[in-house]
């Protein structure tokens, strides 16, 4: 892990304070440091009585970041320190992994109570924001560990990386190769987003690192590691930057020898080639990696993670992680704001948290062949017209609860009674799903509910007498649907119906389960019996009628008689306790009891916590069954989403094809037609697109007013195009798709401030990226490029752009303006066309109808947007007047420079004059030039100038 120490949080004398004190130490602080010395990256919590403690440094920042009060050890306060109370930690260590941090838990080994001297202490566990769970994640959220490896570099490099969700188990890995490998890989970790991320020390630079959250500032950069200089510029906007905690690991563990036989041997098996990740050595190394820091965190708590898959990306409809921001798939553009702008929100009518979950991911990585999403269509088309068998299916997936997350608890051992019970009630609710699965005929459904054969050994298989238990098979699960019977069997034999919440309560197992423990809870019941007995009996003798037997964990069961009548008490009780208003006695008759039902209650709890344990490996056991029929319940789950939307809103199936066409007609964008409709502001306006990349026109060319719907209209097809290829209808009468690879979304720099770093400069690397790498399968966004710079500069990149576009890749494009010379293009480019967005014109202003028309804007209507938006009068008139001057003398150097330059008619056009003297000016050698030359060029720029 991070070998540096934090220096930038060291206040003033404390440093000082430490080497001074180290030398006298208490033997407590002695454990504090030496703890500190193996963790120096984490957050020292080191548990004192009922309190976690932090001292020094980390009580400075603690403090500051949770609010708490800062207190010293000493009365010079020179030794900070804060703490938070044992019970509540849960809340404060949470809120410090949000933030980013790494903390240690440094636990008391020994109760204080049986030890004479100090008390022994050690970490126990480590809680980075990638290892631990945090309760408060959401359903559909997924909490991802990430782990990066590096191999070769240039042509020969090799980026592994490997994603394990802990919540669930998901653990998955892939690689990238070659010049581009590093930028593929800063581009993937940006649309997944882990919260933490695991390299080799040195490969992300040196420098500060540790403790802090970021390595924003340090030596660190985004683009290619050190040592691999060549690897190509990582396009890192929202990349790496966006990891909060970064966290280093010795070098060896990313090697072969090491990193893989761990992960065989986690995983138990021979050969990695079963997973698919034969040949993928440095995904490979990645993955062991990320076991290697799991186990030295956790110690333990990763029986659920029981296979890495090899996943490739080029397999889905490739969304780069700018498209994904831009498009608001699954996240608003702007941290804060409302999720209801995301497709995701729209979409998401799951009924279970991985039907959710996976629509997610679904939406992140749509598919590209024909025949997946053929399948996918065929099914939801036969369960939307079928009302009643569709209602059927989600009515029986309604009890699901989240059966990974359930597993992971389990798994993590952080799961009571109450919990395995909400799995026992979700493995229930399987059977009904597999049966209402079935009630559908098309070939996918037909896969994903195909009745599962379980061995009539397995089915029965009682947890005991080292009968066989249920056992994972889950390389035989692939062919069906496996309703985990037995295990839910298993679980409703042993767990009592109504649980308390925690096991130390009692009560957990199910009376008939072991012998043992009925006896001894019988005997514990009747010895509760024999004492309601006593106390009767002790009342009619002595006469004191308010007499009772009570009992407290400190001092057992004793017999309390008031103060007023504790001159009747025999002499045969023993005097246990004075209180203000009573005196509490024993007899050797109650203390014979007690002993008795103590030690049943102590034996019968650690039958309980034993048949529990036991329940919970046989559970473990079965994890990869469970995870095999939560991924088909998910898959089940989003096919009817998509079924169900597609009936309440009217949505039409998709006509898929491999071909360079994208038409659609009376199409609407999902999200803003619904957000119309709940804020009632309005119908949504539906439009049209006709593109063709073979057989063309395959680039149109938007104009129209600010306002005019442009960008809802680029967004729409990229949407409607996502849509189709995850296997879901769209909002449209007609849509006609010939296979998109991947889709880029630009939006011109002005439009995403937020986002540090030269805007204009983040529009041009995002754009070079589109130029270097889409393809004539691609389809391609862009909304008002150019206009993070000077008018011309704008106007000019922009025109080369479509240029290229148009003529070397012939990618389906859109391309949304507010240049209006552009549209000339049109007489020069075929394939291109102009599309407007219609305004009416009335004498109170114009108003947007939103729909689009051939042809290109004739003019701005910028006066008009600006009138609207409520600038004054008298700023609006003036506008008017000034427009009028340019728009003469610009009609007037157009004429001019087009019978000057006809060949370069497109340049000129928009070139002014005074640039052509600069460029005369930069291209002179002065030192060579006589004083008589220098006054005739200067007279010659001169006449010039004044035309
Ligand atoms: P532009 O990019 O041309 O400035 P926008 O696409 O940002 O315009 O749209 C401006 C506003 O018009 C948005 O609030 C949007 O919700 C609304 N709008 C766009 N298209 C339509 C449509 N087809 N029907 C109804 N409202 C629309
Ligand atoms: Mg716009």
């Amino acid at each position: 892990m991070g070998q540096d120490r934090v220096g930038s949080e060291t206040v003033g004398g404390v440093t000082a304070a430490l080497e001074k004190e180290k030398a006298g130490l208490t033997p407590a602080m002695r454990q504090y440091f030496a703890a500190k010395e193996q963790h120096p990256d984490c957050l020292m919590f080191c548990r004192i009585g009922d309190f976690y403690e932090l001292f020094y440094e980390d009580a400075i920042l603690v403090a500051r970041e949770l609010q708490l009060t800062l207190t010293s050890r000493d009365r010079e306060k020179k030794q900070p320190m804060c703490g938070v109370p044992y019970h509540a930690a849960e809340v404060y260590l949470q809120r410090l992994l949000r933030k980013g941090y790494r903390i240690a838990l440094c636990e008391q080994m020994e109760d204080p109570k049986t030890t004479k001297t100090v008390v022994r202490r050690e970490v126990t566990r480590v809680l980075t924001p990638g290892t631990a769970i945090d309760p408060a994640l959401g359903a559909d959220q997924s909490n991802y560990l990430a782990s990066v490896a590096v191999k070769g570099s240039g042509a020969g490099a090799c980026v592994g990386l490997a994603l394990l969700d802990l919540s669930t188990g998901e653990f998955r890995a892939t690689k990238f190769d070659g010049v581009g490998a590093w930028a593929a890989f800063v581009d993937e970790v940006g649309r997944v987003r882990p919260v933490e991320l695991v390299y080799a020390s040195g490969l992300l630079g040196g420098g500060a690192g540790g403790m802090l959250p970021t390595l924003r500032d340090g030596a660190a950069k985004d683009g290619a590691p050190e040592g691999s200089g060549d690897l190509g510029d990582g396009e890192s906007a929202g990349g790496l930057d966006a990891i909060r905690t970064k966290t280093a690991v010795e070098e060896w563990v990313f090697t072969a020898d090491y990193a893989m036989p761990l992960l065989r041997n986690h995983l138990r098996v021979h050969s990695l080639d079963g997973m698919g990740m034969g040949g993928h050595e440095t995904a490979a190394v990645a993955a062991g990696a990320l076991l290697h820091y799991m186990q030295k965190t956790k110690q333990g708590g990763l029986e659920h993670v029981d296979g890495v898959r090899y996943y490739e990306r080029s397999t889905c409809l490739e969304l780069d992680a700018v498209s994904v921001r831009n498009l608001e798939l699954v996240e608003p553009l702007f941290s804060g704001e409302s999720v209801q702008t995301t497709l995701f929100h729209t979409l998401d009518a799951c009924c279970t948290p991985m039907g959710k979950r996976l629509l997610r991911a679904t939406l992140l990585r749509p598919a590209n062949g024909l025949a997946e999403i053929e399948a996918r269509l065929e099914a939801v088309g036969e369960a939307r017209a079928d009302l009643r068998r569709r209602e059927e299916l989600r009515r029986s997936m309604e009890g699901v609860l989240d059966l990974e997350r359930l597993l992971g608890r389990v798994a993590l051992d952080s799961a009571g009674p109450r919990e395995v019970m909400a799995l026992a009630a979700t493995l229930g609710c399987l059977p009904g799903v597999r049966e209402a699965v079935g009630a559908f005929s098309a070939a996918r459904w037909r896969e994903l509910g195909a009745v599962h054969s379980v061995p009539p050994a397995l089915r029965d298989g009682a947890a005991k007498d080292g009968a066989p238990g249920v056992s994972d098979h889950a390389s035989a699960a692939g062919a069906g649907f496996d309703a985990l019977e037995d295990l839910h069997g298993l679980i409703a034999r042993t767990i009592a119906e109504e649980p308390p919440v925690s096991l130390a309560d009692g009560g957990v197992i199910r009376a008939g389960v072991d012998a043992e423990l009925d006896e001894l809870r019988e005997l514990s019941r009747s010895g509760r019996q024999a004492l309601v007995a006593i106390e009767e009996r002790e009342r009619q003798r002595t006469g004191i009628g308010s007499l009772k037997v009570r009992f407290n964990s400190v001092f057992g069961y004793y017999l309390e008689v008031t103060k007023a009548n504790a001159k009747a008490v025999p002499a045969d009780y023993e005097r246990k306790q004075t209180l203000v208003n009573a005196e509490r006695f024993t007899t050797p008759e109650l203390k014979e009891y007690e002993t008795k039902i103590l030690t049943a209650q102590e034996r019968s709890g650690e039958i309980e916590r034993r048949l529990f344990g036991e329940l919970r490996q046989e559970l473990l056991r079965a994890a990869g069954r469970m995870r095999q029929t939560a991924r088909r319940v998910a898959e089940i789950d989003m096919l009817a989403c998509f079924a169900d939307l597609a009936a309440l809103r009217g949505w039409v199936r998709p006509e898929v094809e491999e071909s360079g066409a994208l038409e659609f007609v009376a199409a609407r964008h999902p999200v803003v037609e619904r957000r119309l409709e709940e804020s009632g502001g309005g119908r949504f306006v539906p439009n049209s697109v006709a593109l063709d990349a073979d057989a063309g026109p395959a680039v149109m060319l938007i104009t129209g007013p600010n306002m005019g719907g442009k960008s809802t209209y680029l967004r729409q097809a990229a949407l409607l195009v996502v849509m189709a290829q995850c296997g879901c209808f769209v909002p449209a009468e007609r849509m006609r798709l010939g296979l998109v690879d991947r889709i880029y979304t630009r939006i011109g720099a002005s439009d995403n401030v937020a986002r540090g770093r030269s805007t204009f400069m983040v529009e041009m690397t995002e754009t070079a990226a589109i130029l270097n790498t889409a393809t004539n399968r691609s389809l391609v966004l862009l909304d008002e490029m150019g206009r993070g710079t000077a008018t011309y500069d704008g106007l000019s990149l922009a025109w080369a752009t479509v240029e290229h576009l148009h003529d070397r890749i012939g990618a389906r494009t859109l391309f949304a303006t507010h240049y209006h010379e552009l549209t000339l293009l049109a007489e020069k480019l075929a394939r291109l066309k102009n599309l407007r967005v219609t305004v009416k014109e009335t004498p109170h202003g114009i108003v947007f109808l939103h729909t689009l028309e051939a042809g290109p804007a004739s003019k701005s209507y910028g006066i008009e947007v600006a009138r609207l938006a409520g600038l004054p009068g008298a700023v609006i008139a003036r506008a008017r007047e000034v427009l009028k001057l340019h728009e003469r003398a610009e009609t007037q150097q157009v004429r001019e420079a087009t019978v000057a330059h006809e060949p370069k008619l497109q340049m000129t056009m928009f070139t002014p004059l005074s640039q052509r003297i600069v460029d005369r000016l930069s291209e002179l050698d002065v030192d060579e030039m006589t004083p008589r030359e220098a006054l005739n060029l200067l007279a010659e720029l001169q006449r010039e100038l004044k035309g």
